[in-house]
């Protein structure tokens, strides 16, 4: 087994984010979450931040250095929103929140993140996107283009920092067993599923397994890459 890491999930306090923070702390990591207002779920920490703001991002990091008397060594950027419309009636508003949330913000935490992991000559950042991203979605062009906009920021990434022991990877899971799928009709459930290979949503342990894959010891050489966790959904995109 190996050491202990610090781990920084952004919007670890519910959903999926959630999920992978807890499957750290059952892998004996060092764990702190970020919600917006700071409050921590049973059993983990929590620091305040939102990832719109750069003071606020820097202000979360300083905070869960302090915490784990180190640096961030795993970076989960998972902090996410959607704003879906159709096309033609999408306000400019609303496709520069999704992308300022959900691109800019993991941009922003990766940022903060590669000081450290610089210094430290190791790091693994984990991007948390979407099958959305590559097959596309209607009603969701901000949605995404932000998350498409995830892979090109971990490529990157990976161009800039792969000889310094940082790896950068980014996790496209497809439909999640949510309170938001459950509140699906069941009819319309029933459509999406026909339409996964695996004829089943994901659960959001399935996510935080990959995701602790790709921060372990065993992945050090894997890095750049886009891993699907949608059942097959989007195979080939
Ligand atoms: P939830 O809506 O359950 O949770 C979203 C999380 O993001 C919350 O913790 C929320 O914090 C946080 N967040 C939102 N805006 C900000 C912000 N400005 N600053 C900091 N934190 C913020 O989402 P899910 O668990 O469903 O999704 C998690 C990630 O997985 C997202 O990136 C999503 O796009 C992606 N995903 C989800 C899928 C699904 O089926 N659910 C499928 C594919 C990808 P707060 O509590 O403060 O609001």
């Amino acid at each position: 087994m190996s050491d202990p890491r610090n781990v920084l999930v952004t919007g670890g306090n519910r959903g999926i984010g959630l999920a992978i923070a807890k499957s750290f702390v059952e892998g004996g990591d060092n764990v702190v979450v970020t919600s917006r207002s700071g409050e921590a779920p049973d059993g983990l920490t929590a620091v305040a931040g939102d990832v719109t703001s750069t003071e606020s991002v820097d202000a979360a990091f300083t905070k869960a250095e302090e915490i784990f008397g180190g640096p961030v060594q795993v970076l989960v950027a998972n902090a996410g929103i959607t704003k879906d419309g159709l096309l033609m009636r999408m306000s400019d508003d609303d496709f520069a929140d999704v992308i300022d949330t959900n691109l800019a913000g993991a941009f922003r935490c990766v940022r903060r993140a590669s000081t450290g992991m610089i210094r430290a000559r190791g790091g693994r950042i984990i991007l948390i996107s979407s099958v959305v991203g590559l097959y596309g979605g209607p009603g969701q062009a901000n949605y995404a283009a932000s998350k498409a906009g995830l892979v090109g920021l971990a490529r990157s990434v990976t161009r800039e920092l792969g000889g310094r022991g940082i790896t950068a990877n980014v996790v496209a899971p497809g439909f999640i067993e949510t309170d938001m799928t459950a509140a699906l009709p069941e009819d319309t459930q029933k459509t999406y599923k026909a339409g996964i290979p695996a004829g089943r949503f994901a659960r959001a342990d399935e996510v935080a397994a990959v995701v602790r894959f790709l921060a372990s010891d065993d992945a050090a050489y894997v890095t750049g890459a886009v891993i699907p966790v949608d059942g097959g959904l989007g195979m080939g995109h």
